[in-house]
């Protein structure tokens, strides 16, 4: 069984599995070959893969050798036409923004295991990229937000006067939001924060964050311990509440989502006028239209002094702990796919391998993959 690795495409730093992760996949049985220069922007030199038993060649090789694709992105679709029936493709998919993509690896004939769909069960925790990258998304978005803004987050007691502390709002306490709350506390910040999932409340408090409550949130067990569309009463409640909070705040990180729909707008153009110049809001929201009504995907823009940074993307900043832990979370989910003897063994019975299989044997097989494609 052989498995390749591809470089990315665009703007990618990270790659799929660093030396030391592509070693260890290959004590399970597999045999690893990498795209030539796959790993130089996230800082392994083709030497090092060399030197952990991996042989760098041309994509060519990857797509005519591989049995097992991997590439933290899926595949650009001019590419599609150089894969082969029964390859199998691993990558984040972004299922419900790639049906056409999809539709083609499904004709085509090939498997597509889908990260972003990995169920988000206990069990399936190691192998959960969402987690993994959103962990490094809010963590580098605290840290973007702290040198940006031209105050201290500390408070400080000098010679020099009194110094207080920074206010910082998080919207959405998920894995990228609880993350931030942690990274926002320890650089000594006073945090609030906005969900409407009753569950986070206490991980909040945990963090040393203040939860504000907005009565009437609608939640949904069916929704899988995600959040569901919100009624238009309790809207424009959170947007008041959530305005009077962004007056006294220095930065907001909104990283509220709604898995297969556009992001909640949270943050008004009025909020945005009325808050503090030299504020900062980035919008980890960014790419699926922003938690900020005047957020632009990839850019900064400059309102009245409130700086919005519009950015989806901060793993690719942070590649080589990124794609260490992408490497990690891949080797995870193929130590309950590959058998004892290093081959592929989807087994449809797992609901794991069955719930991340988005196409298989020219069938649409995930059970959230066929919900985000609307497909009964
Ligand atoms: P996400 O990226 O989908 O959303 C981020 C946060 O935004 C969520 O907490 C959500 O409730 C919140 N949000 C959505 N709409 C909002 C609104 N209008 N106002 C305020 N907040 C809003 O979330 P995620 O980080 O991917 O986590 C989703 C769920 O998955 C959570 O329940 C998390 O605990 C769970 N999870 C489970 C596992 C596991 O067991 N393997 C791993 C990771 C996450």
């Amino acid at each position: 069984m052989i498995t390749g690795i591809l470089r990315e495409c665009g703007n990618e730093k990270r790659v799929a599995m660093l030396p030391g992760e592509a070693a260890v996949l290959q004590k399970l049985g597999p045999q690893v070959i990498i795209e030539n220069d796959a790993g130089l922007n996230a800082f392994s030199a083709d030497e090092e893969y060399r030197k952990a038993g991996v042989t760098p060649v041309s994509r060519e090789e990857i797509f005519s050798k591989s049995d097992l694709i991997l590439s933290v992105n899926s595949l650009p679709d001019d590419d599609l036409k150089y894969c082969r029936a029964g390859q199998v493709l691993c990558s984040v998919v972004n299922v419900a923004e790639n049906s056409e993509w999809l539709e083609s690896a499904r004709s085509a004939g090939l498997t597509v295991l889908a990260l972003d769909i990995i169920p988000r069960t206990t069990r399936a925790q190691a192998m959960d990229i969402l987690s993994s990258m959103a962990t490094v998304s809010g963590y580098k978005a605290v840290l973007d937000a702290a040198a940006l803004l031209p105050r201290f987050f500390p408070m400080f007691m000098s010679a020099a006067g009194t110094i207080k502390p920074s206010r910082v709002l998080i919207l959405g306490a998920g894995v990228a939001g609880l993350q931030a709350i942690a990274v926002a506390r320890k650089l000594g910040a006073v945090v609030e924060v906005f969900d409407v999932r009753s569950a986070v409340k206490e991980e909040v408090k945990s963090l040393g964050g203040k939860f504000i409550e907005v009565e009437g949130a609608k939640e949904d067990a069916a929704a899988g311990g995600y959040a569901v569309e919100q009624t238009e009463e309790f809207k424009n409640k959170q947007r008041e509440l959530i305005q009077q909070r962004a007056i006294a705040a220095d930065v907001v990180i909104a990283t509220a989502q709604i898995p297969g729909r556009k992001a909640p707008v949270l943050v008004s153009k009025d909020t945005v006028h009325s808050m503090k110049p030299g504020s900062v809001i980035i919008d980890l929201a960014a790419s699926s239209g922003g938690n900020c009504e005047l957020t632009e995907n990839g850019k900064t823009v400059l309102i009245n002094g409130v700086k919005i940074i519009g950015k989806s993307d901060y793993p690719s900043d942070m590649p080589a702990d990124a794609s260490k832990m992408f490497g990690n979370n891949i080797i995870n989910l193929l130590k309950i796919i590959l058998n004892k003897e290093g081959h592929l063994n989807l087994n449809m019975q797992d609901e794991i391998i069955n719930g991340t299989t988005a196409v298989h044997a020219g069938e649409y097989v995930s059970r959230r993959a066929k919900q985000l494609l609307n497909i009964k």
